[in-house]
């Protein structure tokens, strides 16, 4: 027992007085403690055997903490298997276990008589196991760690010096796969002092990185382990797209080699690890912002944690705008809208927009509609007309609109739209033109029928085309032989003027190409698609081959040629003495050009040189059948019946609509033929300007006179029903109108006598052609027509001087009225010369007055007016130099501007009474009345213009803020008050200031 006595001595000893204890041994936070001895004050109870072996022994560490030790030292006695083993550790998650032994050991050399039996190293075990199993020990149960030496052993002298030295050896095991294991310490016969034992794993400890969470995670199994870990976002932050947070956990509990991240969502920012909502007036459109802006222009929020700042009154965000741009307001309109009119093409350019609202996409976009002449009916132009660049996302600002109606009223509103315009519910705004279409030439003559091939003919017949845009006088046939080359091809061409022809002269057995194109006032339209014919193959019994018999060919040419020579000779005289062709003969009629064309102007026969009128009649108008036409309704009072509307269908044709003349029942014999006088007449004439006759019934009853349907009527009604409505260019485009049909009678001789507005009607397409065409009918008919001193009944205001005078009817007498009716036009249909007597207006001409400009009339046309009106007939332009200066006119609408306050001024009481001016009146209504503008009485009271004196200031944009918004209307209202300027200006030698 003495011997075992021994080093229980240096054990106590050491134990109180040395300081082997870790003195560092915070808890590191890697790691999870399953077992630490040292920490356990109680005692450890840890099964030992034999019972003599090791021994459970209190101490106190370096802080005089008690401490649980356990100590063997049987050196002295060989054999030695002392086991000691812990308690069951339970390992939770562990894979990897780490095992901590801190003990002393003594040198067997310090220790005498021990040689042999004493050892300096013990053995360490461990045993799985899903549960405790008992206090019995069972050596071979148990696996074996390591065989544990002392780094440092220390020996008696060490004691005395203080200096034992605390070994402290590191073991891992595992991976573990039971719930739990024991350890076992084996001695061998050494003298170990066994200080601390502490078994812990280790744990990547819950951590926040790029705002994402890690758990706490336990290591891998193996040294090289790592283990990979899926992060979750911290509130209000959300996954980096395809970068979702990783980490991964080292066995040694570290956390290594983030991937990916989270980042605060829309409407929150970045504060340390967590995401915080962005303030009032300040927002985060996405999780990819960094930090939260402050509110775009035009723009707010009363809210935290926005992710966007709502738009102001009146502002808007177009769907792509990023909600960092500032609001913004569709544009205003476009400015200076101007036009250029080319016949049926109209371009259109306009200056950008004052405000575009805060934005750079401006773009234009063009809204055409065509209207009938009542402002309120205007319709969409529909698919058929072209827009060039396009009708809408214009960038640039400029557009031409192609193939419109030729003669027709249309409206085009520009308007500036950007991206937020559609969003807008406030009015749009654009800028407006009304523009009147000139006249155009026809569209292509399309559906050609070969209606009989012949060896040496070809009888073709087509459709008229879809858009005559016109009265068609002539069709064009043009061919060539196919298999000419481009270099040798000849053209020949055929005219015809009904919509079918016969082309002779043809080679049998060779193919043609034919195209048509259609002829109208406005001049050619464009040939229609190719036609290819071939004719027949030639009878070798009837025709002699040239190269056969040149001689036959010869006379056969001569022949033919005489005969043709003869018969257009023949034809001239025959023309010449029956004013042209034939109406009544003239389907299918056509001319074969050579070298030379017929002399081309017709002559107009008086029908009162004819004996037999009826001869006459038949002459010149188509016999039409009675049960082609259809009347609709009365439109109107002739002279000699009633004026109906209705239809017409000839065979072949479209139906069309007519106005139909009727005779009334009773008629005498002289009435009948003073009726169809007017068809006599007419029926000689073919212009689009001239009214058209399209035939009579005389075969029947009621006697008819047809002639082509004018849907406005007489001119004069129609103007004033408009007053005020029309662009200079669109009333210029109806004076050239009537100016060209005029130049035709005259070209023909034909002297009209009571031109007048009221004998002049107006089509649907305010194309204007000259009417009236009775012998008589100035005498009877005309209720302008009075009686004078020379005998005869005659429309004096109309009339030129000597004319009244002396009765002499010439063309230029027409001028004369011609002029007159340029005056009624550019005054909407005022009575010339007003109220004045006939008398007045005879004695007024002599002495030199002329009528004055109207209201608004550019000076170039009244001084046109003032040429027609020259005492000397001689002096006055002809009709075809009238037509010229119109169309130089409506060439270059800048003559037709008209300055203001240019226009000819009252000179003479004559003149005065063409542009009032309310000097004269009491009251703005009174004012209002006398220039027929009282509709907009309630518009100046409702603005305060309760006095003249405060009319008289008022600017044009004055008048448009009144709400009157048409041209016409705004252009008198401020003639008048230019005038009264004037006016005021010259009586009170002061001036208006505006
Ligand atoms: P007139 O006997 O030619 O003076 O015609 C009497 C009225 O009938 C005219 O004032 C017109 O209003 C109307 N009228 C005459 N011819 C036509 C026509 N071709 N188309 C439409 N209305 C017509």
């Amino acid at each position: 027992m003495l011997s075992r006595s021994i080093p229980c001595l240096w054990i106590t000893f050491c134990l109180h007085l040395c300081c082997f204890v870790d003195g560092g041994d915070a808890q590191n936070a890697k790691e999870v403690i399953l077992l630490d001895s040292k920490a356990q004050q109680t005692e450890l109870e840890w099964i030992s055997y034999p019972p003599n072996g090791w021994e459970e022994i209190s101490g106190l560490d370096e802080n005089y903490t008690p401490i649980r030790t356990y100590q063997v030292c049987q050196v002295m006695e060989p054999n030695q298997n002392n086991w000691l083993r812990t308690n069951w550790i339970e390992k939770g998650d562990a894979q990897r276990i780490f095992v901590e032994l801190k003990f002393t050991l003594r040198d067997c050399n310090s220790l005498p008589g021990v040689v042999g039996t004493c050892k300096e190293t013990f053995n360490l075990y461990y045993q799985e196991t899903d549960s405790e199993v008992g206090r019995s020990l069972r050596e071979n149960q148990y696996v074996k760690i390591d065989t544990i030496a002392a780094d440092e052993s220390f020996t008696q002298g060490d004691l005395g010096e203080r200096k034992m030295k605390l070994n402290t050896e590191l073991r891992i095991i595992g991976p573990l796969s039971r719930r739990g294991f024991y350890l076992a310490f084996q001695d061998v016969g050494a003298c170990i002092a066994l200080v601390s034992v502490k078994v812990y794993y280790k744990k990547c400890w819950s951590i926040i990185e790029n705002l994402a969470t890690f758990p706490d995670t336990v290591t891998g199994s193996e040294f090289s382990s790592l283990v990979e870990v899926e992060g979750m976002c911290v509130s209000d932050a959300e996954e980096e797209a395809d970068n979702s947070p990783k980490m991964h956990c080292s066995a040694e509990g570290e956390w290594l080699v983030p991937i990916g991240k989270c980042i605060c969502r829309a409407g929150f920012h970045q504060k340390g690890d967590a995401c915080e909502p962005c303030g009032r007036g300040f927002y985060k459109s996405s999780s990819q912002d960094l930090q939260c802006s402050r509110c775009p222009a035009h723009s707010f929020n009363d809210r935290e944690g926005s992710w966007r700042c709502d738009c102001e009154d009146g502002y808007y965000r177009a769907l792509s705008d990023p909600p960092s741009v500032a609001c913004t307001r569709p544009p205003s309109a476009p400015q200076n809208l101007v036009y250029n009119i080319n016949q049926t093409t109209v371009s259109l350019e306009w200056s950008p927009p004052a405000d575009t609202g805060g934005r750079n996409d401006v773009t234009y976009r063009v809204i055409c509609r065509r209207c009938s002449w009542e402002p309120e009916e205007c319709v969409p132009c529909g698919p058929n007309v072209g827009f060039s660049p396009a009708q809408s996302g214009l960038v640039d600002t400029y557009v031409t609109i192609v193939d419109l109606l030729a003669h027709a009223n249309y409206t085009f509103e520009v308007e500036a739209v950007n991206g937020v315009s559609d969003l807008s519910r406030t009015q749009r705004l654009f800028a407006a033109v009304s523009i009147a279409t000139g006249q155009a030439a026809p569209s292509q003559v399309s559906e050609v029928i070969k209606e009989k091939v012949q060896q040496r003919s070809v009888q073709l017949s087509w459709q008229e085309p879809q858009q005559p845009n016109g009265v068609i006088t002539e069709y064009e046939i043009k061919y060539y032989e196919k298999d000419q080359s481009q270099k040798d091809r000849i053209y020949s061409t055929v005219r015809s003027k009904s919509t079918s022809a016969t082309v002779n002269n043809l080679k049998p057995s060779t193919a043609y190409v034919f195209q048509i194109r259609a002829f109208t006032e406005a001049g050619y339209g464009t040939y229609g698609p190719r036609v290819e014919i071939t004719t027949k193959e030639e009878n070798t019994a009837t025709i002699v081959s040239s190269e056969q018999n040149p001689v036959i060919i010869i006379a056969v040419v001569a022949v033919a040629g005489t005969i043709i020579l003869v018969f257009m000779v023949f034809g001239f005289i025959i023309g010449r003495r029956h004013c042209g062709y034939s109406k009544a003969d003239q389907e299918g009629d056509e001319e074969l050009y050579f070298q030379f064309k017929f002399p081309g102007t017709k002559t107009y026969i008086d029908p009162e040189t004819y004996e037999d009128p009826n001869r006459a009649v038949h002459q010149f108008a188509k016999e039409l059948d009675a049960s082609c036409i259809k009347i609709e309704r009365v439109i109107g009072a002739g002279e000699f019946g009633e004026v109906c509307s209705g239809r017409l269908k000839l065979p072949g044709k479209r139906d069309v609509s007519v106005a139909i003349k009727t005779l009334k029942v009773g008629y005498t014999e002289k009435q009948r033929r003073d009726f169809l006088c007017e068809a006599s007449i007419m029926g000689q004439f073919d212009h689009p300007n001239v009214v058209h006759l399209e035939g009579v019934v005389t075969r029947g009853k009621p006697v008819m006179i047809v002639i082509e349907y004018m849907e406005n009527g007489s001119l004069d009604a129609f103007l004033r029903k408009h007053d005020g409505q029309f662009t200079v260019i669109q009333l210029v485009g109806m004076l050239r109108g009537i100016a060209a049909g005029m130049r035709y009678l005259s070209d023909m001789g034909y002297v009209h006598r009571d031109l007048a507005a009221r004998n002049i009607l107006v089509n649907s397409n305010l194309v204007c052609k000259v009417s009236d065409f009775g012998l008589s009918r100035v005498i009877d008919d005309d209720p302008e027509a009075v009686y004078t001193t020379t005998g005869g009944k005659i429309p004096v205001r109309w009339t030129a001087p000597e004319a009244i005078q002396y009765r002499k009817f010439t063309s230029a007498s027409d001028v004369w009225s011609y002029g007159i009716v340029m005056w009624e036009v550019m005054s909407y249909g005022e009575r010339p010369y007003w109220d004045m007597s006939n008398q007045d207006v005879i004695k007024a001409i002599e002495e030199g007055y002329r009528l004055p400009a109207p209201m608004d009339c550019p000076p170039g046309l009244h001084q046109l007016m003032l040429d027609c009106w020259q005492k000397d007939r001689a002096e006055r332009p002809k009709f075809d130099q009238i037509v010229g200066i119109l169309d130089k006119m409506i060439r270059n609408p800048n003559t037709l501007k008209t300055p203001v306050g240019t226009c000819t001024r009252p000179i003479s009481p004559l003149l005065d009474q063409s542009t009032p001016d309310f000097t004269a009146f009491r009251s703005v209504g009174e004012w209002l009345e006398a220039i027929k503008m009282e509709r907009y009485r309630d518009n100046f009271t409702a603005a305060g213009y309760s006095s003249l004196e405060s009319v008289a200031r008022m600017s044009i944009e004055d008048v448009m803020r009144l709400g009157i918004t048409l041209v016409g209307h705004q252009k008198k209202i401020m003639s008048s008050i230019q005038t009264t300027r004037a006016q005021m200006l010259h009586l009170h030698g002061t001036g208006v200031q505006v």
